[in-house]
């Protein structure tokens, strides 16, 4: 739904389109074997290659390629069989080799879609254009001494995918839902560890304004934005200023900017540089990227069940709601953890539990699903107890948060604090057969029509199996005696 913004001049409609870096979970960079890992002390991760040193050559990575063909399969997009490595040429003091290698012209994957889901259950298609490799830069650390500028190169050369969008995308709830939705099935596929935080999944976001239905305008970039909610704030800075300067009669530049997070503005960073000005040619170090069907048939074989497959499993298979299915399948472990117990207890039931009392634990230990506490095989244990009638749910939730802190399992749990309930149909019998005949008056009272005497013979019955009776099944032989 595009949120259209309110000019002095009547409506504005927003158009957005997304760049997004995603950098590949892999142990080595995308052309040399120095480490890809994330944190090591500055410089410590640098090959010659990465280094710019003259001579030396780059090989491609093959756990780079395959996780751009999985993502691409999994963006319903088309593979492309020959794909080339261009020099992106540019000076930047954490770029040694003064290119990047990119793709240009022939990207390894092409056109494709993407489904979000916005709010009110609805669903939107934005268009893929393409995805291509890439190289990232070093960095820059201005923040270690007041003079001068350190350079780290563990990160130059690291593989990138780069997923570019179609101008499809009309609010910052859209851009927001698309990136959610990217990182999900990133994550799913095991290419890129989405934490937007560290770095490694950043977007650039390209916008601009029109009248409805009207022409594009121009539009500005906004640069490696990397949180969700920086995007939104960026957004909705950026779309406010582009209308106040059109609606003052002035043109918008066609730029790169940057959001300023501590005041939640954009700032003009240098104006947009076109393909040309970076003297695009193809590698000669690198040959074409040649890729045969089998090997694309044979990764597309490999992937695991992506979250839409799985959400409507859930609800289809396993009856669960759209809602709660959303919630499980979000992250694969958390559907992961929820499939094991499922297996063994009623699914519904068990959803309610993860959602419940083991979200609300992982949280309040800040741990994420894989520490729980609780294997899912107990929490089907547990649930299973309750399906039975052994336990009620608030003792089952007193036995979860001991199981929990404990690390005990379901059964010893309820054992030693008592908790399983008597449902065995003798054993009642006789504790109700006890309280009638210790109370021959009251016996008679209720015989006599005072009906509401129930409650009392059903409470002593309780006290007499100290609360551990099944109040269901002692309130029915209770009537059943009585009714005689
Ligand atoms: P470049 O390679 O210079 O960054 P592209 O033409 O490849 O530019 O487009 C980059 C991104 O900008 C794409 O996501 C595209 O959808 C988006 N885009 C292009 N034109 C507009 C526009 N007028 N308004 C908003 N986004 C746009
Ligand atoms: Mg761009």
């Amino acid at each position: 739904m595009s949120t259209l913004i309110e000019g002095r001049e009547g409506q504005w409609e927003l158009v957005i389109g997304l760049e997004t870096h995603a950098q590949v979970t892999s142990e080595a960079k995308l052309f040399s074997g120095a480490s890809a890992s994330f944190g090591a002390k500055p410089n410590s991760h640098v090959s010659f290659l990465d280094a710019g040193m003259p001579g030396m050559l780059p090989v491609i990575n093959q756990r780079c390629v395959e996780a751009a063909v999985m993502t691409g399969i999994a963006l319903n997009a088309e593979i492309n069989l020959v794909s080339i490595f261009d020099r992106k040429n540019y000076f930047y003091p954490d770029l040694p080799l003064g290119y990047q290698i990119s793709q240009f012209s022939d990207p390894i994957v092409g056109e494709g879609w993407l489904d979000i889901e916005l709010d009110e259950g609805s669903t939107k298609r934005v268009g893929i254009t393409r995805l291509h490799l890439e190289q990232d830069a070093g960095k820059s650390l201005h923040d270690q001494d007041p003079f001068r500028t350190f350079i780290d190169l563990n990160r130059a050369g690291v593989g990138l995918m780069e997923i570019v969008t179609e101008p499809d995308i009309h609010s910052a709830d859209e851009a927001a839902a698309y990136v959610t939705k990217l990182r999900e099935i990133l994550r799913y596929l095991g290419v890129c560890d989405g934490n937007m935080e560290e770095g490694s999944l950043r977007c650039d976001i390209n916008i601009s304004v029109r009248k409805p239905g009207g022409a594009l305008g121009t539009r500005t970039e906004i640069k490696n934005v990397n949180s969700i909610r920086f995007m939104r704030e960026a957004i909705a800075f950026e779309a406010r200023r582009q209308v106040e300067i059109i609606e003052d009669g002035g043109d918008i530049d066609q730029e790169t900017r940057l959001f300023d997070p501590d005041r939640g503005e954009t700032r003009s960073m240098r104006s947009k540089e076109d393909s040309h000005d970076y003297r695009y040619f193809p590698d000669p170090d690198l040959p074409p990227l040649v890729l045969d069907t089998n090997y694309i048939a044979e990764i597309k074989s490999r992937m695991p069940e992506l979250p839409d497959a799985k959400r409507s499993r859930f609800v289809n298979e396993l009856g669960l709601t759209e809602y709660d299915a959303n919630v499980i399948a979000a992250d694969k472990s958390s559907a992961a953890y929820f499939e094991k117990a499922a297996e063994k207890a009623e699914p519904k039931l068990v959803a309610n539990w993860v959602m419940g009392e083991v979200f609300g634990r992982l949280n309040k230990d800040g741990l994420s699903i894989v520490e729980a506490n609780v294997a899912p095989e107990e929490l089907a244990a547990l649930v299973v107890m309750i399906q039975d009638g052994k336990i009620s749910g608030r003792q089952a939730k007193e036995a979860f948060e001991k199981m929990w802190s404990e690390g005990m399992g379901a059964l010893a749990v309820i054992q030693e604090l008592g908790l399983e309930q008597i449902s065995d149909d003798g054993a009642i019998k006789e504790m109700v057969a006890s309280v009638i005949s210790a109370n021959p008056d009251k016996v008679a009272e209720f015989k006599a029509g005072k009906t509401q005497l129930l409650g009392f013979f059903v409470g002593q019955v309780m006290k007499a199996s100290k609360g551990k009776a099944n109040p269901k099944a002692v309130n029915a032989i209770l009537q059943e005696i009585l009714g005689q």
